[in-house]
């Protein structure tokens, strides 16, 4: 069965989840569907689970480092006299 890593537009969660078909993954902290499926590279997998943990922490800030810009350029938008 085919399990997918995932990260959540909205939270920024990262986790993994099995996929069934059509059925749809949710995220497991705010059940947002709004997902970004990570491709999966078996080199790296390997690697060990410290090397999957940054992983998940660089795609993490990464998120979160494009949510606060997004933000900055709206205020910006908004605020522009
Ligand atoms: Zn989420």
């Amino acid at each position: 069965m085919p399990i997918f890593d995932f990260v959540c537009s909205d939270c920024g969660e990262l986790f993994e989840a099995l996929v069934r078909g059509t059925q749809a993954a949710s995220c497991p902290k705010c059940q947002s569907t709004t997902l970004e499926k990570q491709l999966s590279l078996p080199a790296i997998k390997t690697d060990a689970s410290h090397g999957l943990a940054m992983q998940a922490a660089t795609r993490r800030d990464k998120a979160q480092g494009a949510e606060r810009m997004h933000a900055q350029r709206q205020y910006e938008l908004s605020h522009d006299d």
